[in-house]
């Protein structure tokens, strides 16, 4: 169970490793002229902005998942950070690196939600 869990992180973080160097790619075009079409740099420049935000994404992704592996390593995978309770699979398979459970994500994430409820 936990080789198959780590062999899957891995190929969810190559996976991501693999986007983002596309993202990369596409950012820094080799030896490509700069065309002097004001409207085309305009469309690219957009374009480059969609893909830094992608790229800085991926970066999120692979960080929140190598601290994934790190925490099962230690045992504390699948754990909630913040009550210590499990968290539920499939919350854990749409977002492997969670720390939190849905419960705690969702008070971290909107903590005066509470009040109003
Ligand atoms: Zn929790």
């Amino acid at each position: 169970m936990t080789h198959d869990l780590r062999t899957h992180l891995l190929s969810l973080k190559e996976e991501l490793l693999a986007r983002r160097a596309r993202a990369r790619a596409h950012l820094e075009p080799a030896g490509e002229p700069v065309s002097e079409d004001i409207e085309e740099l305009f469309l690219r420049r957009q374009n480059d902005e969609v893909v830094q935000a992608l790229a800085l994404r991926l970066d999120i992704e692979v960080a929140e998942l190598d601290q994934a592996l790190q925490r099962l390593d230690q045992g504390t995978f699948g754990i909630c950070v913040h009550c210590g309770e499990p968290i539920a699979a499939p919350r854990l398979a749409a977002l492997p690196g969670a720390t939190r459970c849905a419960a705690c994500a969702s008070l971290a994430s909107a903590p005066r939600a509470q009040s109003a409820r």
